[in-house]
């Protein structure tokens, strides 16, 4: 389950101070939790790789005991805000324990997931235990684009169910989407949609390259060996032209690049929270900077003091981590118009100090979209 681009930059402006004033101080104040990378859909865009290897290593995730650990060790460490994200993590059996557990340990929960697994059992515990919020992805407005998209029969129906049950919980639900070739004509209406129901909505169209091959748990940056995934993704110009055409996406663009300040000479890779204010923690019980930044990676399985040191360890790597003099993406005027980032790149170019050549065609389609749009 993918995290949209903007990463916890989709928060509000409150949320976006403290997570500024934590980057300061080196507090991991935001923290998403892969429970599993096992998912009940196998959609085509997946940078998880084949779901069939993933599932027949499901031993090799962490046991209950130790993701009750490591839950303690991140409210023992200033964390506030976890995300539980997968895969899907209601495949998980115990996935209702840890869910009651994170949120009874004061944490802010965010559950992401794909919407078909989501019981009458699971929506009594929203109740009881209200989540920060339940975000579930829309892949496509009708039965056929959707599991054009998730290849898999019954997933649209499924999904839908458990958005009904979420509705009827009154859970806090967010819906958003990734827009594909397969599925870019169904936006507006997946827009719409959402609106109708009053709920949040947002779409991505920055399908990233596999990061594995579902072969072992660890995933390197060999996109270009792994499944094409990005045969799906949408041209620059026409992720461009997506954006432009929701009223919403637009008015949003216009207000970061009003709001954007100067863009400051900086020697670092790194500009956004992670491995500053976030980490990411996979089912295998490794800290990472973000779910996308897949260096360094420690294990920290056993608990407080092994996270507490992989997180002192990751931020200053992090923070010590210089680009060099000829980094585009440090001098670029683009940047408010740009979804990418270094790992970003380096998930499509294998070199985090190389702009990819789709992230800066997308914020020049965009800049020019908006430009003629205000024209
Ligand atoms: S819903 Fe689709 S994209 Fe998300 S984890 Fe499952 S297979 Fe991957
Ligand atoms: S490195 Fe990129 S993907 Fe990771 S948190 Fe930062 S902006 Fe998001
Ligand atoms: S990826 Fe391209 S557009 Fe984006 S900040 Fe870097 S150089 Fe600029």
């Amino acid at each position: 389950m993918k995290k949209n681009s903007d990463c916890f930059g989709g928060e509000s402006n409150d949320i976006a101070r403290y997570l500024a004033k934590a980057a300061e101080a080196r507090v991991p104040l935001a923290v998403s939790f892969e429970l599993t990378r096992r998912c009940s859909f196998c959609c085509v865009h997946c940078y998880l790789g084949d779901q069939e290897c993933i599932r027949k290593q499901w031993q090799q995730e962490l046991d209950t005991a130790a993701v009750i650990r490591l839950i303690d060790a991140l409210a023992a460490s200033g964390v506030l805000f976890l995300t539980l994200t997968g895969g899907d993590p209601m495949l998980r059996s115990d996935f209702l324990e840890i869910y009651r557990h994170s949120v009874r340990s004061g944490l802010l929960v965010t559950v992401f997931c794909n919407g078909s697994l989501v019981t009458d059992k699971i929506v009594s515990t929203f109740v009881e235990y209200p989540p920060r919020a339940v975000e579930v992805t829309l892949y496509g407005a009708s039965q056929e684009t959707f599991e054009a998209v998730t290849q898999t029969p019954g997933s649209f129906a499924a999904c839908m169910k458990g958005v009904e049950r979420l509705r009827q919980g009154k859970v806090r639900l967010r819906l958003k989407t990734m827009v594909l070739t397969v599925n870019q004509a169904d936006l507006t209406m997946l827009w719409q949609q959402a609106e109708d129901m009053g709920v949040q909505f947002r779409h991505d169209c920055s399908i990233i390259p596999a990061l594995c091959n579902g072969d072992n748990g660890n995933r390197s940056n060999a996109g270009d060996n792994l499944r094409d995934t990005l045969r799906f993704r949408l041209t620059p110009e026409q992720a461009a032209a997506a954006d432009m055409s929701i009223n919403k996406v637009r008015e949003k663009l216009q207000e970061r690049v009003c709001m954007a300040a100067p863009v400051e000479p900086s020697t670092k890779l790194y500009r956004c929270g992670a491995g500053k204010s976030s980490c990411h923690i996979t089912p295998y019980g490794k800290m990472q900077p973000c779910l996308i930044t897949l260096q360094p990676s420690i294990d920290i399985s056993s608990g407080r003091e092994a996270f507490q040191s992989a997180w002192q360890n990751i931020s200053r790597l992090i923070s010590e981590r210089e680009a060099g003099a000829d980094f585009l993406c440090n001098h670029c005027k683009d940047r408010s118009f740009c979804t990418g980032c270094p790992s970003n790149c380096a998930a499509e170019t294998g070199n985090a100090e190389q702009a990819a050549v789709f992230y800066c065609q997308y914020a020049d389609s965009r800049r020019e979209g908006l430009k003629n749009f205000n024209d």
